[in-house]
């Protein structure tokens, strides 16, 4: 059992706290930027945020957790008003300005740009573009639910589900510290809309608000689309992609290769690879730039647990970009090809599994698009107190679920049970 003891892991939610008002002006200026379409409210815009700012970071994502722990006196200090129901929580978060959450990412962003906290990847902004599915339900639905027919022992049945287009932006490790990531924003699928649409309008929005946060888009093999490329092409921006057999005449025109030209070696990792690298394609004329394809295919080994021998694994990834190989070569794009799963990673399984970001206070489009922007600026501001304010030898060998279980102790502290002797 590690005990909390010392002064780095005590009262990390004070400290979370002090630091997002220090660095962010978190209750000045973001909180005050967002403004809810409520005609003289009761409770105000800024307690509601305020209040799943800190549940979010308590991982207690839930209306039971909320009843809990709404009376500890902790609240008091940090709302300077009364605490609410879990049903003004979500009815609130419904009425919410997106544009004014929006703008407070922006503002987190922008600060850790200023602080140098955010430095490129060999010399290029980067970031990952994917879908996520939430909040599915055979039984409750609302007007933002996709449907998708499920076949199941007793027939087929119809479920509902919500889809975010999203966007992290990835960063190299500033010198002697760690690597922040930050969710940019996430647009909602409609229904119709396929996914490299809702990722388009995401992009409308998000290029002109982060004009210098990026120049390569990282995404998988569903945007091997010309639109998308298109796209980025008009815009100044790169893609690197994974290609995939669907992209037939591409991929043919490259498979064809691959026997007749010698690879070169390399290693990703501890990982040895074969690499591949053909630059100025003309084979998908639906782009309006030549594009390279690069092969890597990789060997190592993992130990199996019974006999404790090597089994040697192999895997195979081939992408397709618009970077050329004067820009970035071969084994920067292999590298970067890689980092796609950073969104998975550390992003949606982090927010999913662990922030209870899918939880529904409020089955409505509005609630849901805006307690996941609330998810993203605790998730952001948290990563980046993490990894710019905690020690490294305190943040050592600690998990994610270590740091959100102090935090809740600070809550669940308030709330010594009457009757209990002192
Ligand atoms: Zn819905």
């Amino acid at each position: 059992m590690e005990r909390a003891s010392g002064k780095e892991t005590i009262n990390v939610l004070r400290r979370l706290i002090a630091y997002s008002g220090k660095i962010f002006h978190f209750s000045r200026d973001i909180v005050t930027h967002i403004s809810g379409q409520r005609r003289k409210p009761r409770i105000s815009t800024a307690a509601v945020v305020k209040s799943s700012l800190v549940l979010f970071w308590a991982r207690m994502g839930s209306s039971n957790a909320w009843e809990r722990v709404g009376r500890a006196r902790f609240w008091q200090g940090w709302l300077q008003e009364p605490t609410f129901s879990a049903d003004t929580l979500g009815r609130v978060h419904a009425l919410l300005d997106t544009d004014g959450l929006r703008q407070g990412i922006h503002d987190v962003y922008q600060r850790l740009k200023r602080n140098k906290a955010l430095p490129d990847i060999y010399g290029l902004g980067v970031v990952v573009l994917d879908g996520h599915e939430s909040h599915a339900s055979y039984l409750r639905h609302c007007p933002g639910c996709l449907q998708r027919t499920i076949h199941c022992e007793g027939g087929e049945r119809i479920q509902f589900y919500h889809w975010q287009v999203t966007l992290l932006l990835l960063s190299g490790a500033p010198l002697g510290g760690e690597a922040v990531r930050l969710f940019l924003d996430h647009e909602p699928q409609w229904p119709g809309e396929d996914e490299v649409e809702t990722a388009l309008r995401l992009l409308a929005r998000v290029i002109p608000a982060y004009p210098r946060a990026f120049d390569l888009v990282l995404a998988d093999a569903l945007y091997a689309k010309a639109s998308f490329f298109n796209y980025l092409l008009a815009r100044g921006k790169h893609a690197l992609v994974v290609l995939k057999e669907e992209r037939r005449n591409l991929y043919q025109d490259v498979a064809g290769l691959f026997d007749h030209v010698a690879p070169q070696q390399g290693r990703y990792r501890s990982r040895q690879c074969c690499w591949w690298d053909f630059p100025d394609l003309l084979s998908w004329p639906q782009v309006q730039a030549p594009v390279r394809v690069i092969r890597s295919l990789e060997t190592y080994a993992v130990r199996r647990q019974l006999d404790k021998q090597d089994d040697p694994q192999s895997s195979d990834w081939i992408w397709v970009t618009t970077l050329s190989p004067t820009q970035v070569p071969v084994e920067r794009a292999v590298h970067w090809g890689h980092q796609r799963w950073d969104i998975e990673n550390y992003g949606f399984n982090d927010l999913a599994n662990e922030w209870h970001s899918d939880h529904v206070f409020k089955r409505d489009p509005g609630a849901i698009e805006c307690f996941l922007l609330v998810a993203f600026l605790a998730y952001n501001i948290f990563h980046a107190f993490l990894a710019r304010n905690v020690k490294p030898a305190a943040r050592q060998s600690k998990t994610q679920i270590f740091w959100a279980k102090l935090i809740a102790a600070e809550l669940y502290g308030d709330l010594t049970p009457a009757g209990m002797p002192p």
